[in-house]
């Protein structure tokens, strides 16, 4: 047994250098929750959770009002029962968005202090699937205004010399022609072989406008289209994969394993996204994506991939881990102490124990928001 003393946790405000741009939102700035749990074996497990661009406030709120208080004295090896705790006491706040994501970034901390108190990698903890490294994608081909789609294409093809064999970017935020411009630019600048993503971000309302979009770049053979519509309108994303032979991906946003029963039953998705930071943390994660290995469907991540890493690395329906090698867009890496190595389009995944990381804490102090508060 280790017995939690006490949680910590800060919320961090990270601006981002340029807004990033994609087809429903402009986001200037990301707002991380950490956490840190520590235990009566001298071990800590640390967490976060990503909190959109504002109200990261309402995160921190529920760990200091509801959940800290179902995780003190309790021993972090009863991961399912502090979980279904926490779940339970958030039940009227939570069940999807920020106290969820709370919870997440609190599950996330119990693991990484049990794979650290049993001295092994979180990926090997966790029973490893992929050894050493795991596949990732290059995520990126944000809408730069100026100069598109050369430079997009530049962008591109950086990719491809990094390594990467698989790349992804927005559509749906220009017209159709500018869009399937800027899609066959990518396609030309990654040659016929590179698996090229399109990630629409809830853009459109109806099928028939989706449909118009994608018999316009079906020339172009694009890997899959992500969230073509809301992440609730699930009956559309359905009748689209009906009438479409362009793989729907989906699921970044969505919570909890019940939701994603949904997504297959109603066969609204041929690949799914789960994000730890959203869907329950690590414990759900897990649930899901032993759901989704038994009905056959393969799973991506999304963003994060230093906490991603070692969930795909112990997932045998893994199929990538999204990166984003440019930090105008994703700023996370700037707040922990050791980001994972890239190389040939793959994720090195840490030897260290745990998640393989902590926080650098000048950033963290630099950054922070809500300053770390202890809660025992
Ligand atoms: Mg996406």
């Amino acid at each position: 047994m280790a017995a939690i003393k006490s949680v910590v946790c800060t919320l961090t405000d990270c601006p981002l250098t340029n807004a990033a741009v994609f087809a429903t939102r402009r986001v200037a700035s990301r707002q991380y929750l950490l956490v840190r749990i520590q235990c009566d074996d001298g071990h800590e497990g640390i967490g976060a959770a990503y909190c959109g661009d504002r109200g990261g406030e309402l995160a921190f709120a529920a760990v200091e009002h509801i959940l800290a208080r179902t995780l003190i004295g309790q021993d972090t090896y009863a991961v399912e029962a502090l979980w279904q705790e926490m779940y339970q006491e958030s039940l009227l706040q939570g069940r999807a968005g920020a106290a969820v994501r709370a919870l997440s970034a609190l599950d996330i901390a119990l693991w990484d202090h049990n794979a650290k108190a049993a001295g092994l990698p979180l990926w090997k903890y966790l029973g490893a699937f992929f050894r050493g490294s795991v596949p990732a994608y290059a995520s990126g081909g944000y809408y730069y205004g100026a100069e598109e789609p050369k430079n997009l294409a530049k962008e591109m093809q950086g990719y491809l010399a990094a390594g990467f064999t698989a790349v992804k970017m927005k559509v749906g935020r220009a017209g159709l022609s500018e869009d399937r411009a800027r899609v066959a630019a990518a396609r030309e600048a990654v040659g016929p072989d590179v698996l090229l993503m399109m990630d629409a971000n809830n853009t459109w309302r109806d099928v028939p406008t989706a449909l118009r979009f994608l018999k316009a770049v079906e020339p172009y053979n694009p890997f899959w289209i992500e969230e073509p519509f809301g992440p609730d309108d699930i009956d559309n994303h359905a009748r689209l994969a009906r009438q479409t032979s362009i793989p729907i991906a989906s699921g970044e946003i969505e919570v909890g394993r019940w939701r994603f029963r949904e997504w297959v039953r109603h066969e609204a998705a041929q690949i799914l996204q789960p994000d730890v930071f959203a869907c329950g943390g690590i414990t759900e994660w897990r649930r899901i994506v032993a759901f989704l290995a038994s009905s056959g469907v393969p799973v991506c991540t999304h963003a994060w991939h230093d906490f991603h890493a070692p969930l795909i690395a112990s997932a045998p329906n893994g199929m990538f881990v999204e990166v984003f090698t440019d930090d105008r867009i994703v700023n996370l890496q700037w707040l922990i102490d050791e980001p994972l190595e890239i190389r040939d389009g793959r994720l090195i995944l840490s030897t260290r124990p745990g998640l393989g990381f902590g926080f650098d804490e000048a950033a963290v102090s630099r950054f922070a928001r809500i300053p770390w508060r202890e809660m025992r």
